[in-house]
């Protein structure tokens, strides 16, 4: 199921996100590989790794905004909730399921609701503005992937310009223009890959935290998620990332089946 949210934040954070990957491309093609490398093999080989990244960055986040984050049905029919102590005499599908009085039904364990998204979301960790999508169950993996092509892409970019220091500019010395420029350039699109570069990095340590505690962000503010048995920690990044071979994780496809599917819930039954 596509999706997208009608959330302001969401989409200028998204725009931000498209702005700032395609400024560092431009800068690091036009004003670094194309100053420092011209006609060199290497030039070629760093323009193809570099998109590359870009591309594989691209296609995580695209999978990560409209992928559907593991939305609970709603029921063909509401219960009344006229307070919240009371379920209106209705049965929960089972036992551990709980009741959201904003959906107006029963979700299963670990399911939490989104104000943003106005759903109950299976295994929600938080609401991203960057990808415009709550983090589930069903994309938490593309999430992931973003975060550490996003990270991957601001060293190789940052490695990029302080190389170019130590190398030759041919063009800078006919030109005290194209030397400014490309000074201006390089400072921004350094200072650009730092602050996203950390940014991401500490995103990214947070969901790792959470995916070897077994936990959602949302579980350890409400502090719900300790009684759980222990598992092993390829099993808890298998649950995330797929059954496939775990050199497949870093790509943005689907490999195996990953969470459960719940059935439509219908309280007349
Ligand atoms: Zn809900
Ligand atoms: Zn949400």
């Amino acid at each position: 199921m596509a999706i997208f949210r009608k959330d302001p934040c969401g989409f200028f954070c998204i725009l931000m996100t498209y702005g700032a990957v395609l400024y560092a491309d431009y800068v690091v093609v036009r004003w670094i590989i194309l100053q420092t490398m011209q006609g060199s093999l290497w030039g070629s080989v760093h323009v193809f790794l570099f998109n590359t990244i870009i591309l594989l960055l691209f296609l995580s986040h695209a999978r990560a905004v409209f992928s559907d984050p593991g939305i609970v049905p709603l029921p063909t029919h509401r219960i009344e909730f006229s307070d919240s102590h009371s379920d209106g005499g209705s049965i929960a599908p089972r036992e551990d399921w709980t009741i959201c009085t904003r959906c107006e039904m029963y979700r299963p364990p670990r399911a939490h609701h989104c104000r943003i998204c106005k759903h109950c979301i299976r295994k929600m960790d938080h609401h991203c503005p960057w990808i415009n999508n709550c983090v589930g169950e069903r994309n938490q993996k593309y999430f992931i992937q973003f975060l550490l092509y996003v990270g991957l892409l601001s060293m190789y970019a940052v490695c990029l310009v302080a190389w170019s220091w130590y190398t030759d500019c041919q063009g800078c010395a006919k030109d005290k223009r194209i030397h400014e420029t490309r000074v201006l350039h390089s400072i921004l699109v350094s200072m650009e890959s730092f602050l996203f570069g950390l940014f991401v990095i500490t995103i990214a340590c947070d969901q790792f935290v959470g995916i070897f505690s077994d936990e959602t962000m949302v579980e350890q503010v409400k502090k719900q998620g300790s009684f759980r048995p222990r598992k092993p920690k390829l099993a808890l990044l298998a649950e995330v990332f797929g059954r496939g071979h775990p050199v497949m994780w870093v790509f943005p496809c689907e490999t195996g089946q990953r969470y459960t599917v719940e059935p439509i819930l219908n309280y007349d039954v």
